[in-house]
């Protein structure tokens, strides 16, 4: 079907309504108002519901396959989640009832604080920030602020490895930092000899991702922390690959000074599409009065006759708020339910089984496909989306051509380090009959990108439409329907 049958299927004079004859007065309505030749489109009820089931089938989700999107952790989301957030005692509170009535909102928060807490090792967590990118330029900012109230504002140099996620670098210049690439070494770690090079008065910080986003696991982790700290800095660490360690490490016994959590990808909330997110932060002990405000806490002690009551308090060098009111609060739900589900034995598992499952596909793949860093994953992981052999064929060729086998593309491009990157992260919720099947997929692709590459070129040939530009499509997105019907009359 073409773009313009999915969209243009107005005809003249046909209706979904009916409205009933007139039982009062007619009265003349204001001529002022009334817009003649209204563009909207004339359909039938039963054309709009196939309108929307058509585009609702054309929607690719983890509800419907396998998401294998690396550094976005599309694992399935537990329908249990889904009832949580829509209990209407959680579903239905205004924000700004008062706290005596809405105990149960605030001792879930509470929990989910003390949850995250917990996992990461970290002192105190925030759980205004919006999104994993907001709580990296809170984390930031409050590194920024802490140097200064040391007398250290001076500090304005925050260095990223040059594998980091492109949200470090944004938020690090937001903050009015200037940020320094750090190089990898050939096993894919931060290269210590570069970093100590780099070492100067002026660097505020360090920002890493662990395991990185060529899901490796920093192996001098706790040495590079070490480093920063020496020279007075501080350390952010980007948490959003916490699949890979949760219950297993806990981020500030490595010396992470400030983390943000992605509630949407490791605590499993639907996300993809733009769906909402959750970027909680927890910082350690010294940086905890600079945190967002409000944070949940105890505010009257209970005893023999009342229940102790929950409410907000206010750091008290704070940050300020980031976000309207008290954070994404139905992804906070589904994220304490599912922690809540698991307990620490089944985060643990969880981690244990992500990590196995990329290791496992790894292992499967890397007869037909380059790896550039060959030792053991984490997570995620990645090849190389191309062949000396096959000199037309890129990732991006081979992402396509996955669409045509029913898979979801990994992720191309990125990290830039790598040439042609494909980034493959499987997540724990895979059967080894999924995996075996994206397995067959893909070596049966990079078969064809040998013998047949033609096929590559024109996929996808299932979608309803081929190569799009995706560039034009992120910067010009056009959200309304523009009718081109009626124009005439
Ligand atoms: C997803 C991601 C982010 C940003 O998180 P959002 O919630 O998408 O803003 C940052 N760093 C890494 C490594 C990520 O994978």
């Amino acid at each position: 079907m073409s773009e313009k049958n999915i969209f243009e299927l107005s005809v003249q004079g046909r209706t979904g309504v009916r409205y009933p004859d007139i039982d009062v007065p007619l009265t003349e309505y204001p001529q002022h108002l009334k817009r003649e030749n209204l563009a909207l489109p004339e359909l039938s009820e039963l054309d709009v519901v196939r309108h929307f089931s058509h585009l609702a089938k054309l929607n690719y989700s983890i509800d419907s396959g396998f998401y294998p999107l690396g550094s976005c952790t599309m694992k399935y989301n537990p329908k249990m989640n889904e009832q949580a957030a829509r209990q209407p005692g959680f579903a239905s509170t205004h924000p700004l009832q008062p706290i005596e009535t809405t105990q149960g909102n605030l001792v879930l928060m509470y929990l989910l604080q003390e949850a995250l807490k917990e996992i990461s090792g970290f002192h105190s967590v925030s759980l205004q920030p919006a999104a994993g990118a907001q709580g990296e330029f809170v984390g930031v900012r409050i590194i920024r602020r802490y140097l200064q109230s040391i007398g250290e504002g001076h500090r304005d140099k925050i260095l990223i490895p040059d594998s980091a996620h492109g949200t470090n670098p944004a938020s690090a210049s937001m903050n009015g930092l200037k940020a320094v690439q750090v190089p990898s070494d050939e096993r894919g770690n931060i290269d210590l000899v570069a970093l100590q090079n780099m070492i100067d008065n002026n660097v505020a910080g360090l920002m890493v991702t662990n395991p990185n986003t060529l899901g490796l696991f920093e192996e001098n982790i706790c040495e590079v922390t070490k480093i920063i700290h020496a020279a007075g800095g501080l350390v952010y660490g980007d948490g959003a690959n916490m699949n890979a360690l949760m219950g297993i490490a806990k981020p500030a016994d490595l010396g992470i000074d400030v983390m943000h959590f992605n509630l949407h990808k490791t605590f499993s909330t639907p996300h993809g599409g733009g769906g909402p997110g959750s970027g909680p932060v927890g910082v350690i002990e010294k940086l905890a009065p600079f945190l967002p405000s409000p944070i949940v806490a105890i505010i009257e002690p209970g005893n023999d006759e009342y229940a102790p009551l929950y409410g907000f308090i206010e750091p008290e060098q704070s940050i300020g708020r980031v976000k309207a009111f008290h954070g994404q609060f139905g992804v906070l739900v589904r994220a304490f339910a599912y922690i809540d589900l698991l307990g620490s034995d089944g985060l643990r598992l969880a981690a244990e089984h992500a990590v196995l499952n990329a290791n496992y596909l790894l292992a499967k793949l890397k007869d037909y496909y380059h790896v550039p860093y060959p030792r053991l994953c984490k997570h995620e992981f990645v090849v190389e989306g191309a062949w000396e052999e096959a000199p037309d064929i890129h990732a991006l060729d081979i992402s396509k051509r996955l669409m045509d086998y029913n898979f979801h593309p990994p992720t191309n491009y990125f990290p830039l380090i790598v040439h042609e990157a494909l980034m493959i992260e499987p997540t724990e919720t895979e059967s080894k009959d999924t995996l075996d099947e994206f397995i067959e997929a893909m070596i049966s692709i990079a078969n064809e990108a040998h013998t047949r590459p033609e096929l590559l070129h024109a996929a996808p040939a299932t979608a309803p439409l081929r190569r799009l530009d995706e560039l034009k499509a992120a910067k010009e997105l056009t959200v309304c329907c523009t009718p081109i019907f009626n124009q005439d009359d």
